[in-house]
């Protein structure tokens, strides 16, 4: 599908590429960066990453974007988080152009996002309700009348993951639960997740969600991705979801390594592709 979407673009003479943009050493951010820069090789859209110091003051990475927003070979940017604790992450975001912000985070995208009228979905979004279709197609279920009639539970609300999470749930007419880590403080998290058709998880803590947190029969959708180290020593990723205990008691579940993460790296590259048509049209 992405390569036919490619291919598209292409022929009505886009010029698309996507840029990364990262700021200091973050083991998450450069693993992530190594999956991105696979993924475009495979797809062959061309990736360009731009790495400044963790100590960069602000103006040079505002200088950085501008530089890139004007590059008429890159039709997509993402920002990599987090970013160094000095840098205003709503400042940044507010410099990149709307038109290449294709993980939504520019005020005016984050707005459309909001509003039910996206620009773009941001990629980690988009896998998670991409792979909750591809499950009801696969078990045969009609997508509306299933979101229609579950409610979906968020548990973590951060504005690139939680928060889009949400708002696809508004549009697909669902009820919506959405926690934070207030929920696990105030002991609450259990009493709200056990209420969940659908679970998805983006807290970014490793095996949170136990067997006593999901409704038996539910479906669960872990994003988390957590480096730890393993008993040997070695390190490895998991997710939000403690997935030996989960496993016998959801319906349907997301593993970690696979599940969410390559499809948001393809989702990412497909809204490049996307942005370059968008980018024409302006
Ligand atoms: P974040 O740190 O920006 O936000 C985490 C959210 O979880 C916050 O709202 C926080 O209040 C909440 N939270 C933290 N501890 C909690 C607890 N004990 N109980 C309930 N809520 C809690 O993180 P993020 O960027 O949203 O990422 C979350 C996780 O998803 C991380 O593991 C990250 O690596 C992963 N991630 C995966 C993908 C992917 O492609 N699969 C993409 C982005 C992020």
């Amino acid at each position: 599908m992405v390569a036919e979407e490619r291919d598209a673009a292409k022929a009505r003479g886009g010029r698309f590429g996507l840029a990364t943009l990262s700021i200091g050493e973050d083991p998450a951010a450069s693993a992530y960066l190594r999956r991105i820069d696979r993924t475009a090789e495979q797809l062959r859209v061309p990736h360009r990453s731009v790495r400044l110091a963790g100590s960069a003051r602000a103006e040079e990475v505002l200088a950085a974007i501008r530089e890139l927003n004007g590059d008429s070979s890159v039709s997509g940017i993402l920002v990599l988080r987090p970013l160094p604790e000095h840098l205003d992450e709503a400042d940044v975001f507010a410099a990149l152009d709307p038109i290449k912000d294709v993980e939504a985070v520019h005020p005016e995208n984050a707005g459309l996002l909001a509003l039910g009228t996206p620009r773009y979905i941001p990629s980690t979004a988009a896998a998670v309700y991409h792979l909750l279709d591809s499950w009801l197609a696969e078990v045969g279920e009609e997508p509306s009348a299933f979101y229609r009639s579950s409610r979906i539970v968020v548990v973590g609300r951060s504005n690139n993951v939680g928060k889009p999470a949400v708002s696809l749930a508004y549009a697909k007419q669902s009820a919506v639960t959405s926690v934070d880590e207030w929920a696990s403080v105030s002991g609450r998290l259990g009493s709200h997740t056990r209420r969940g058709d659908v679970l998805i998880v983006a807290a970014g803590v490793p095996g949170l969600i136990r067997a006593e947190h999901v409704r038996a029969g539910a479906v669960v959708v872990d994003v988390g991705i957590n480096l730890v180290e393993g008993e040997d020593g070695r390190p490895g990723i998991v997710g939000d979801v403690a997935w030996d205990e989960v496993v016998g008691r959801a319906r349907a579940i997301t593993p970690v390594p696979g599940g969410v993460g390559p499809v948001t790296d393809v989702w990412l590259i497909r809204n490049t592709i996307l942005a370059a048509r968008k980018g024409m049209a302006t």
